[in-house]
């Protein structure tokens, strides 16, 4: 038996098409009971371990799943082989026996389910899978994306209170709230995981607990944004006057450009954002903001205005009635609260993703919304959550959803068109805790989740992350 514990025979191949694989990657489908009489509907993602040396593979081979950092997260014997097609190559005559499909689960619900838990591994991206027999390592791989690779996306996450000083959107206390998050970007890397992305270590992301900003927008042409007909326009910054003279037929971007460099000569800084023209407005309006050279924002006050035909609206934040959210007619703008909170926190960078929870939308029936690239509005990649999309949880996973229409790039859902999908992230309704629940991504959505937010994408959410290195971080045991 000595050369049958010769590592050169095992190889991973994939559950599927049978080729050799160099790196794993999470299983993509549900966990279903497996028989040697009914085959299996296809599992995106499993894999074997293939025996090419002959009639029985060496016996008690172990497989386990180690974290980047080379901590233990489970193990499996692998005892039951099935014979199997021989690996293109292999001198003619040869016999191959592989394992089961492989599951590598992406948390304990998925792990455990009972109708294939004796196939299962919880494992975790950037980690790897390691086949030993009495304690001696003879063959290991990477967990990666389906594709080989692995893809990083940084998140900012702010929590806005209900009110100034008041309580946090969820949670009792602060503590509470901020654990909350980082516990929901923990299921977001998890089930993003499938497609080989991560946000970060959930300790290490930023969370930030806002309050709600106060006056803290204007908003030329507010409305209808019809052209001044002349007149006067002043509002207080850090009090002191603005004034600005307005002649007929100037636009509402032309008066936000003046309010700009009357700020900036104060010595502010004055950030102005187009926003796309809504279905009833004559043109695009135009929202400001000040900030302090050190980005503290600053209230707008006392704004007063003579001409009778240019609006320009002061938005603030109260989220006691609930945030206004968008309807279909400013869907592409958004509502004025709505941009007046975003833009709050908006860091002007392409390349991060902006979350905010709040404590709920003003009508029900919405626990979040997403602002996307192709929408080609001037907020983009930022996401709205609410408490009840907190507590949802693991039912309907609403921060990965979210974050799935801004990576694919995608308003609509996985079950638009008639066939329900009650198994896929992307669904609309599904409400399911079990890993039978909406939680997977299909290998055509990690494609293009890539090709939408990849490095060469108009907006590079993703960028390639290096496989932790295991010689930089010492093995714990
Ligand atoms: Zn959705």
């Amino acid at each position: 038996m000595a050369r049958a514990q010769a590592p050169a025979g095992l190889r991973w191949i994939d559950a599927g098409s049978g080729e050799e694989r160099a790196s794993l990657s999470l299983v993509r489908s549900p966990p279903l009971r497996w028989s040697d009489d009914a085959p299996l509907p296809e599992e995106e993602g499993a894999f074997r371990l293939l025996w090419a040396e002959g009639d029985a593979p060496p016996e008690g081979l172990v497989l386990a799943a180690e974290a980047p950092d080379g901590r233990p997260l489970d193990q499996l014997e692998i005892n039951v082989f099935r014979p199997h097609p021989c690996p293109a190559g292999a001198p003619a005559g040869r016999r191959c026996v592989a394992s089961l499909p492989v599951r590598l689960a992406m948390d304990l619900d998925d792990r455990m389910h009972p109708a294939a838990a004796e196939r299962s591994l919880l494992a975790t991206l950037g980690g790897q899978v390691v086949v030993s027999r009495k304690k001696q390592r003879l063959l290991s791989a990477p967990v990666l994306a389906p594709r080989g690779g692995l893809w990083q996306s940084k998140i900012r996450v702010f929590l806005v209170r209900e009110r100034p000083q008041g309580p946090p959107p969820f949670g009792f206390t602060d503590g509470t709230a901020e654990a909350l998050t980082r516990a929901q970007i923990r299921r977001a890397n998890a089930v993003w995981g499938q497609c080989g992305v991560s946000f970060g270590p959930p300790e290490a992301a930023e969370v930030k607990i806002v309050d709600p900003p106060s006056s803290a927008l204007l908003a030329f042409g507010c409305g209808a944004a019809f052209r001044a007909s002349g007149g006067r326009l002043s509002f207080r910054i850090e009090g002191r006057e603005v004034a600005i003279a307005l002649s007929p037929g100037q636009s509402a971007a032309s008066v936000a450009r003046r309010a700009a460099s009357a700020i900036e000569k104060m010595g502010f800084r004055a950030v102005l954002s187009e926003n796309l023209r809504t279905g009833a407005a004559a043109a695009p309006s135009v929202d400001l903001m000040a900030r302090r050279r050190d980005g503290a924002l600053l209230s707008f006050s006392s704004l007063a205005s003579s001409d009778a035909t240019l609006g320009v609206c002061l938005g603030s934040v109260d989220l006691s009635d609930g945030l206004q959210h968008f309807t279909d007619v400013d869907a592409v703008a958004g509502t004025l609260e709505e941009r007046t909170l975003l833009r709050s926190v908006d860091d002007g960078d392409p390349r991060t993703i902006e979350v905010v929870l709040i404590p709920s939308f003003a009508t029900g029936g919405r626990i979040g919304e997403s602002f996307i690239h192709s929408d080609r509005g001037s907020l983009r990649n930022m996401i709205l959550e609410d408490r009840a999309g907190i507590r949802a949880d693991a039912v309907s996973f609403a921060l990965a959803h979210e974050l799935g229409h801004v990576l694919l790039d995608v308003p609509g859902h996985s079950d638009d068109f008639g066939r329900d999908t009650p198994g896929r992230l992307m669904d609309s309704d599904a409400a399911d805790p079990s890993p039978f629940g909406p939680r997977r991504l299909t290998l055509a959505e990690c494609d293009r989740a890539l090709r939408q937010s990849g490095p060469s994408a108009a907006a590079p959410l993703l960028s390639p992350a290096a496989p932790p290195g295991r010689t930089a971080s010492p093995r714990r045991r």
